[in-house]
């Protein structure tokens, strides 16, 4: 499955309540999962339930990009086209 099918998956599942929620809504709960992900990363003892919140991040991220209108898949490919965007090196070799 490609990001753009995994997109219209969770259109065809979720959009009529997604956007009903609204933009704000539907980001608050990426918010939401993003910090449960984290909470399991310290924890750093189930992988089983890691893995399901890495999935609640990317469900609520391409949620909120179908009530944007967004196409994630074109969004992520113009930016990170197999180099990084900043010194357009693969591998990156920015100084942080
Ligand atoms: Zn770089």
């Amino acid at each position: 499955m490609q990001i753009h099918e995994f997109q219209k998956m969770m259109c065809q599942l979720y959009f009529k309540r997604d956007s009903e929620r609204g933009i704000n809504g539907t980001f608050n709960w990426l918010v939401d999962e993003a910090e449960e992900l984290g909470e399991e990363l310290r924890k750093g003892a189930n992988r089983e339930a890691t893995e399901k919140e890495f999935a609640d991040v990317i469900a609520w991220l391409a949620s909120l990009a179908n009530i944007m209108g967004i196409d994630l898949e074109k969004a992520a490919i113009s930016k990170y086209n197999f180099k990084c965007p900043k010194c357009q090196n693969s591998p990156c070799k920015c100084t942080f």
